[in-house]
């Protein structure tokens, strides 16, 4: 078992680097967890290169692509929550004496919790 300089068992980290996408090496278990060492080694043999590489990069891009959407779809569903919370208790406060308005808040809330289930779903 590869050890780092702190007398941990190394971990395995993926590298996503233009130069090494997707090659694996050994570093500190601590790195980014405060204080950590420098320990480095590959667990790969060789060097990723030509196409596969090339395919590699395109992938991590693809994926961080996706990842920025998520985020975005995250804080969409968040200002949701949050304008359906209004919702809610201005629904409450209202009581049934404005027939009307109680009717249409009643509605955004179900279109808004239709919207909200679509997109858990495909966020998960
Ligand atoms: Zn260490």
């Amino acid at each position: 078992m590869n050890l780092c300089r702190c007398g941990l068992p190394a971990k395995i980290v993926t590298s996503w680097t233009d130069n090494n996408p997707g090659r694996r090496f050994f570093g500190c278990p601590l790195f980014k967890k405060g204080r950590h060492c420098d320990y480095f080694d590959w667990f790969d043999e060789g060097v990723v290169d030509g196409w596969p590489k090339e395919a590699l990069i395109r992938d991590r891009d693809k994926i961080r692509e996706k990842d920025k959407v998520i985020n975005q779809l995250t804080t969409q569903l968040m200002e949701l929550r949050l304008e359906l919370d209004k919702h809610k208790v201005e629904i409450s406060s209202e009581g049934s004496e404005d027939e009307n308005n109680f009717v249409e808040s009643d509605h955004k809330v179900g279109w808004m919790q239709k919207i909200l289930g679509k997109m858990s779903i495909s966020n998960a």
